[in-house]
C-alpha cells in the first residue's frame, strides 16, 4: 500500500483508492434559494430544519479540515449561497487561507441575484473568479425557467461584479426547446463581454415537476450545430471535472461543455462535495455518503473529523451511474442538485 502525502500541515494528503489526489471540495452552505428553476427544484420545496443546517462556524472548521488536508481550491455554492444569514463572514473566515498560501482558490457559484450587495465584499475576502448561473437572455423566459427570479437584478449583479473586478463565468444549462435557439446569441454576448460561458446537459438528480428526458438537449448535437458556422478549437484547459473547453475563432472567447452524464473525466476526478448539514458526497452522481456533522460537533478539536474525512475518501467511488431515459423515469440520484451545489 503506498501511503499518501504529507500536507504543509503536516496532516495526510487526501488520495483515493485509485490514485486520484482531492484538492478541490465545494461546499452547499444552505439547501435554500430565492429562485426555483424548474430543472433544480419543484415549486413547493421543503426546506431542511435550521438546527440540522451547520453554523458558519462549523463550515468554517469544516472546510479548514479539508484545507489542512491538501484541498487547494474551495467553492461555496448552494442553493443559493449569497441567501444565507451572514454569509460573509464565512468568506471572510476562509479568505485566511488564501492569505497563508494553503488555498488557492476561493470562490462560487451563484445565481447573481444578491451581487449587487455583495460583489465588492467578496473581491476583499479575496475571490477573484466567480460563476453566474444564466440560461437566457430573454426577461420573460428567464422569469419562466426560474419562476422567481428576474433577469434585471442579475444583470445588476453582473455589473456590480465587474466593477468589483471579479473575473465572470456563465453557467448555463442547456434545454431542449427552452434555450437551445439562443446558444449562439449568449455566446456572443458572454464573450463580447469578456466572460467565459460554459454550457451544461441537464442531470437526473432529485425530483421536479417537469419530466427530464423532454429537457435533455445532448451537447454533442450542441456542439456540432455550433461548428456549422464557427471554428471551435480544443484547448487543454483541464479542471479535472466533467468541463472540456475549446477556443471560437470567430468570437475570440472560451466555450466550455459539461457533460456530466459522459464518463470520460471520472479518471481525473480531483473532487469531492459537502451539503450543508456536513454530508460528504464522495461523487455527484452516488448516494453514498460520509456524516462528518456527528465527528464535527463530538468534540472541540478535529481529530474525529479528519478520521472521518479519510475514511470517506478511502471509499470515493471510480464513477457514476447516471441515466436518463424514458424507462426509469425517477432521478438517478434521489437528493437535488440544490442539497449538493452541482
Ligand atoms: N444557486 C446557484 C446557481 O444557480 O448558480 C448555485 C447552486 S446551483 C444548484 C449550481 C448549478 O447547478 C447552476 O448552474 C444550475 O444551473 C445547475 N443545475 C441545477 N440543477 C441542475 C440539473 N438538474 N442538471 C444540471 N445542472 C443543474
Ligand atoms: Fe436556485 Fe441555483 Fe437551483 Fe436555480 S439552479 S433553483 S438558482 S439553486
Amino acid at each position: 500500500m503506498t501511503i499518501p502525502p504529507i500536507s504543509a500541515t503536516g496532516s495526510q494528503e487526501l488520495v483515493d483508492p485509485f490514485g486520484r489526489h482531492v484538492s478541490y471540495l465545494r461546499v452547499s452552505v444552505t439547501d435554500r434559494c430565492d429562485f426555483r428553476c424548474v430543472y433544480c427544484m419543484s415549486e413547493n420545496m421543503t426546506f431542511l430544519p435550521k438546527k440540522d443546517v451547520l453554523s458558519l462556524e462549523e463550515l468554517d472548521r469544516l472546510c479548514s479540515a479539508f484545507v489542512a488536508k491538501g484541498v487547494r481550491k474551495l467553492r461555496i455554492t448552494g442553493g443559493e449561497p449569497l441567501v444565507r444569514r451572514n454569509i460573509m463572514s464565512l468568506f471572510r473566515a476562509l479568505g485566511r487561507h488564501l492569505e497563508t498560501g494553503m488555498l488557492d482558490e476561493l470562490t462560487l457559484t451563484t445565481n447573481g441575484s444578491q451581487l449587487p450587495k455583495y460583489a465588492k465584499e467578496l473581491y476583499d475576502s479575496g475571490v477573484r473568479r466567480i460563476n453566474v448561473s444564466i440560461d437566457t437572455l430573454d426577461a420573460d423566459r428567464f422569469q419562466s425557467i426560474t419562476r422567481w427570479g428576474s433577469l434585471d437584478k442579475v444583470m445588476a449583479g453582473l455589473e456590480a461584479a465587474e466593477k468589483a473586478g471579479l473575473q465572470i463565468k456563465i453557467n448555463a444549462v442547456a434545454l431542449k426547446g427552452v434555450n437551445e435557439h439562443e446558444i449562439p446569441s449568449m455566446i456572443q454576448w458572454a464573450h463580447g463581454r469578456g466572460y467565459d460561458l460554459t454550457l451544461i446537459e441537464t442531470m437526473p438528480l432529485g425530483e421536479i415537476e417537469e419530466d427530464r428526458t423532454d429537457q435533455y438537449l445532448s451537447l454533442s448535437q450542441v456542439r456540432a450545430g455550433l461548428e456549422e458556422n464557427w471554428t471551435l478549437n480544443e484547448i487543454p484547459h483541464k479542471t479535472g471535472g466533467p468541463a472540456r473547453y475549446v477556443n471560437i475563432e470567430e468570437t475570440g472567447g472560451r466555450l466550455g461543455f459539461i457533460t456530466p452524464l459522459s464518463h470520460n473525466f471520472c479518471e481525473s476526478c480531483n473532487r469531492v462535495r459537502v451539503t450543508c448539514t456536513g454530508t460528504l458526497y464522495m461523487c455527484l452522481g452516488q448516494d453514498d455518503a460520509a456524516d462528518l456533522c456527528t465527528p464535527l460537533r463530538a468534540s472541540e478539536g478535529d481529530n474525529l473529523l479528519s478520521q472521518a474525512i479519510d475514511e470517506a475518501i478511502g471509499r470515493k467511488p471510480k464513477g457514476h451511474d447516471f441515466i436518463i431515459d424514458r424507462d426509469s423515469r425517477s432521478p438517478a440520484v434521489g437528493r437535488h442538485m440544490s442539497v449538493t451545489g452541482g
